[in-house]
């Protein structure tokens, strides 16, 4: 390509400090250096985590460097590679990814995480390998999100952290495979091992729970319970596979929990946290029945702790949590993508919005007004 070894200039959303809005400016994207990928971004989904990152940053996410370039969930084309790269060519199509996957530590060839130690410091610091990041404005560094910073025309990710998928795969619609439905469908399917027949409740119907809901009705459970505080999203969940909606405060003070155990006849086998809340996440593991409940936590907050009563632990209920969806990433995306495209997952329902990038804060007033499920953001047009 003409630009390969070239700085390639182009758009991208700033954030340059917490809690101000994201501003649309020109960032310079240098080369890919060894064992990295620069990769045209065509589609960008927009995750809570990103609004949580610039609007809660030292409250509920602990605080990284500014400035920033958000997004972590995405799709788009080879542009170059750097030396040393030997799995990527210019032209695959690609999903970059938050987690990677080295097949070479520990973690990797162990079965039961997908915690791959690669760059771990860095990539949770905004930088690649070297410490630094490829992308400057101003002739100022920029920080990349969990090492991806796709809300930009251009980036550059490890060539770890990075799936090859299915050339025909409509970036517009598997860029969501990037984080939230992969995050909240494994927590069904892979961290929970949701089971035939079972009662299940998911908490919060953003795209990470309505992905839940859609794990938990692949698996065949038999019931399941979709909680809200907002109704608006009780029809998609019902689409999505949800047998009931629950919306806590139809219910007064008296606790979820209660509200669950009562309905369920002592508790749900399964309970998924897809909130990111401390309060709803014990609510959550307090509606598991004793004995055999599980109840996993996928919804985020970095610095805040969840109280347990030990005696719900005690009497045999199991919680975990699960870090995208415990999916070895650049190994089970692509087939995760082949799944979308057999119709077995779906992926275009929870679009609810396509925008541009220059309206890129009115994605982030959709989500936080609770109106949309997944933005979509076109990196190619303004
Ligand atoms: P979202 O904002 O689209 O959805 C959250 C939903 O929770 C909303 O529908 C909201 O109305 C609902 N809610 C809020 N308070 C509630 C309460 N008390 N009871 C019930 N429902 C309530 O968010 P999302 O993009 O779907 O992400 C959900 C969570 O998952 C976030 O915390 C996000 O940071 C986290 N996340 C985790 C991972 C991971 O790897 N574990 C990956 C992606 C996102
Ligand atoms: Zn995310």
């Amino acid at each position: 390509m003409a630009t390969t070894g070239q700085v390639i200039r182009c758009m991208a959303a700033v954030a340059w400090e917490p809690r101000k809005p994201l501003s649309i400016e020109e960032v310079d994207v240098a080369p890919p250096k060894a064992h990295e990928v620069r990769i045209k971004v065509v589609a960008s989904g927009v995750c809570h985590t990103d609004w949580e990152y610039l609007y809660e940053a030292g409250r509920g996410m602990s605080l990284r460097p500014f400035p920033v370039v958000l997004g972590h969930e995405a799709a788009g084309v080879v542009e170059s590679v750097g030396p040393d790269v030997t799995k990527f060519a210019p032209g695959d199509k690609v999903i970059p990814l938050f987690l990677p996957f080295c097949e070479e530590c520990d973690q990797c060839k162990c079965e039961k995480t997908n915690l791959c130690k690669k760059n771990w410091e860095n990539t949770q610091a905004g930088v690649l390998a070297d410490g630094t990041s490829r992308i400057s404005c101003r002739g100022q560094q920029v920080y990349q999100f969990l090492g991806v910073s796709s809300f930009c025309q251009y980036t550059v990710v490890p060539d770890t952290s990075l799936a090859k998928i299915n050339p025909k795969a409509p970036l517009e619609k598997v860029c969501l495979l990037g984080c939230g439905v992969s995050t909240g469908y494994g927590a069904a399917v892979k961290t929970g091992k949701v089971e035939e027949g079972s009662c299940c409740a998911v908490f919060g119907l953003g795209a990470v729970g309505l992905a839940a809901v859609m794990g938990c009705q692949a698996a065949k459970a038999r019931r399941i319970i979709a909680v809200d505080i907002n109704p608006d999203k009780f029809q998609k969940a019902r689409e999505f596979g949800a047998t009931e909606c629950i919306n806590p405060r139809d219910y007064g003070n008296k606790p979820i929990q209660e509200i669950l155990v009562e309905k369920t006849n002592g508790g749900v086998d399964y309970a998924l946290e897809c909130v990111g809340s401390p309060v709803t996440m014990s609510a959550a593991l307090e509606s598991t029945r004793d004995g055999c409940g599980t109840c996993v936590i996928a919804g985020w907050t970095e610095t805040e702790s969840m109280s347990v009563k030990v005696i719900k632990i005690l009497m045999g209920r199991t919680l975990k949590g699960t870090y995208f969806g415990g999916w070895k990433s650049a190994k089970d995306v692509p087939q995760l993508v082949e799944d979308y495209m057999q119709k077995k997952l779906k992926l275009d329902e929870f679009i609810s919005h396509n925008l541009p990038l220059a309206q890129i804060n009115n994605a982030f007033d959709l989500l936080r007004n609770g109106q949309s499920i997944r933005t979509v953001i076109s990196l190619d047009d303004f």
